[in-house]
């Protein structure tokens, strides 16, 4: 790649298929295979990544909303995109863009069997989220039997899938929780297919379910981070490539005396001589004010580089003082070696909230 010379952010479609056929390679044959791209494609380009999947052997798709769906339809896949939260208000549009809902309350479920009886559907498919714990969406278990009598009688839809969602499938001090998730998801689910009389696919896991329960695959799984290269642990983290580099340029150098200060506020002081480099990427292209103030780093020529003062909109300063380097040299944010996980670590958040904060100002590059 040739050096940056504005703010990058370089996505490396080669990593993308090494974690995919890594994660892949953790599943029975029969068991399917759900791409998550909602979120831009956690922060990368949403409609990139679905096509390079949609030519490796990727059976699904999932967004978080509705317009999320569309710009995939728009982009050309043709895979099955499941809607992991859709509103109410946008079930017209899901219909004709053959998206396919994920009902998780009687309310929801009966207003998609209103507008899919409405537009004359038949069989159109559903897919049933049951609450086993997260407690964030879903059916409860005494909800099942109201769900099969509203069924019971409509062609206007079918449900393709019956689905859970595990809270804490990373952190194995909560397994004994886990494992009560997973086995009272197969309780319910089995309950459901008995009093259905035909068999949807039944999936529970996200990438770190994927990686940490096997038992628990069943007919399908639903990877999110893992595809972008985060394993939510250091050993897995070892087997995935983060797909994602972000870079940018010293746009100005400064020499500070003692006494001056840095930035908006002057909230950096400096009690010495310092050298600064001002570098073209800020909090709107989401680099958030969390990481001002000698909290988050970046690299500029492998040497770590504190940012000092507040995050501005545009700008971040960093404190290049021992550091051999000049005007229009490349700067690292995050890459494979100081990942964006490291980073985010550094204001105690996550290598999600990090990814998916890159804003659309950031040019994408796409290697491989
Ligand atoms: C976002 C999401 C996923 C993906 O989770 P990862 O941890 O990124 O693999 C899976 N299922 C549901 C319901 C989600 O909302």
């Amino acid at each position: 790649m040739p050096k940056a010379q504005e703010t990058v952010l370089e996505i490396d479609l080669k990593a993308l298929k090494n974690n995919f056929e890594y994660l892949k390679s953790k599943l029975n044959d029969n068991t399917k295979f759900l791409a998550v791209v909602k979120a831009f494609g956690y922060g990368s380009d949403a409609c990139k990544i679905a096509k390079f999947l949609q030519n490796l052997s990727v059976d699904y798709f999932a967004v978080a909303y509705v317009n999320e769906g569309v710009a995939l339809r728009n982009a050309g896949i043709a895979k099955p995109i499941l809607v992991l939260h859709p509103q109410t208000v946008n079930f017209k549009t899901l219909i004709e863009y053959c998206l396919e809902p994920s009902l998780y309350n009687v309310k929801v479920l009966n207003e998609f069997i209103t507008i899919a009886s409405a537009e004359k559907q038949n069989n159109y498919p559903i897919h049933i989220k049951l609450n086993t714990g997260l407690n964030r969406l879903g059916f409860w278990e005494n909800d099942v039997d109201y769900i099969i009598s509203k069924l019971k009688n409509i062609d206007a839809v079918k449900v393709k899938s019956v689905f859970s969602h595990l809270a804490a499938s990373e952190d194995l001090n909560e397994k004994a929780f886990t494992l009560n998730q997973i086995n009272s998801f197969k309780k319910t689910s089995k309950y459901m297919i008995n009093a259905l009389g035909y068999l949807p696919m039944l999936h529970l896991c996200n990438t770190s379910g994927i990686l940490n329960y096997p038992e628990a695959h069943l007919d399908m799984v639903r990877s999110g981070i893992g595809l972008y290269g985060f394993g939510n642990s250091e050993k897995e983290t070892k087997n995935l490539k983060p797909i994602a580099t972000l870079k940018t340029i010293i746009s100005q150098i400064h020499l500070i005396e003692k006494g001056e200060s840095v930035g908006y506020n002057r909230a950096f002081k400096s009690n010495g001589f310092l050298k600064t480099a001002t570098l073209p990427i800020g909090h709107a292209d989401g680099i958030g004010r969390q990481y001002g103030n000698g909290k988050g780093f970046v690299t500029v020529n492998g040497q770590k580089a504190k940012i000092i003062g507040n995050v501005c909109m545009d700008m971040i300063m960093i404190n290049i003082t021992n550091i051999e380097c000049k005007e229009g040299d490349e700067v690292v944010v995050f890459d494979v070696n100081y990942t964006a996980e490291d980073l985010a670590e550094t204001v105690n958040s996550i290598s999600y909230e990090l990814i998916t904060s890159i804003s659309q100002r950031v040019k994408r590059i796409f290697k491989n």
